[in-house]
């Protein structure tokens, strides 16, 4: 009943408008401090609140958002909550992903190597066809900015993956880095 054309999708396939309804598993990679939670905290809870993290084990938290042509996409958002420093854990939690968000934080160079990092990772071990976005978040510090727009967008071009520069802190691009995703989605045939 349910086939998904990547691991980690699934469309219910149960009524004839249902393959409308898409859920997928997203990962959130990246060094530690970066701003994953605070992410995807704003994403879901519309908040910036950095003290509500959970600090052990992974997170785990769901938001559903509609497109244009009633198709809604259910993120099933999994965040490491620190545990990126065991790499050994990572194909673990990225396993069955059908989208990564590999994320780094524009004032820190350091986290853009780390970056790249995971982008190979996901590369050799993540799932086939798995969807890669490149974020620079913190993007509200500028005059601390190490990485510029420009080198982000490059590495993402050359990786084939969609880029966007984010704020958590003041929620600028973070629905538009999901929309953005849901739209790159594959769909079933209809
Ligand atoms: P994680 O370890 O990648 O999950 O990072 P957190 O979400 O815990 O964020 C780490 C720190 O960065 C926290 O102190 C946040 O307040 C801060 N932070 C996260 N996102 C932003 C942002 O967009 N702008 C600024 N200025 N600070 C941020």
């Amino acid at each position: 009943r349910n086939s998904g054309r990547l691991d980690g999708l699934s469309l219910e396939n149960g009524g004839a408008n249902d393959a409308k309804n898409i859920r997928i598993k997203l990962v959130l990679l990246g060094d530690s401090g970066v701003g994953k939670s605070c992410i995807v905290l704003r994403f879901v809870r519309g908040q910036f609140d950095p003290t509500s993290k959970v600090t052990i084990g992974a997170s785990f938290l769901s938001q559903t958002i509609a497109l244009q042509d009633s198709v809604t996409v259910k993120f099933e958002i999994w965040d490491t909550a620190g545990q990126e420093r065991y790499a050994a854990l990572a194909p673990l939690y990225y396993r069955g992903a059908a989208v990564a968000v590999v994320v780094y934080d524009i004032t820190s160079a350091e986290s853009f190597a780390k970056a790249q990092y995971w982008v190979k990772e996901l590369q050799k071990r993540g799932s086939s066809g798995i969807i890669m976005a490149l974020v620079g978040n913190k993007a509200d510090l500028q005059e601390k900015r190490e990485v510029s727009a420009k080198d982000g967008m490059e590495y993402a071009e050359k990786n084939g993956m969609f880029f966007i520069e984010t704020s958590a802190k003041t929620a600028d691009n973070i629905n538009h880095l999901f929309e953005e995703i849901a739209k790159r989605l594959p769909r079933s045939p209809s």
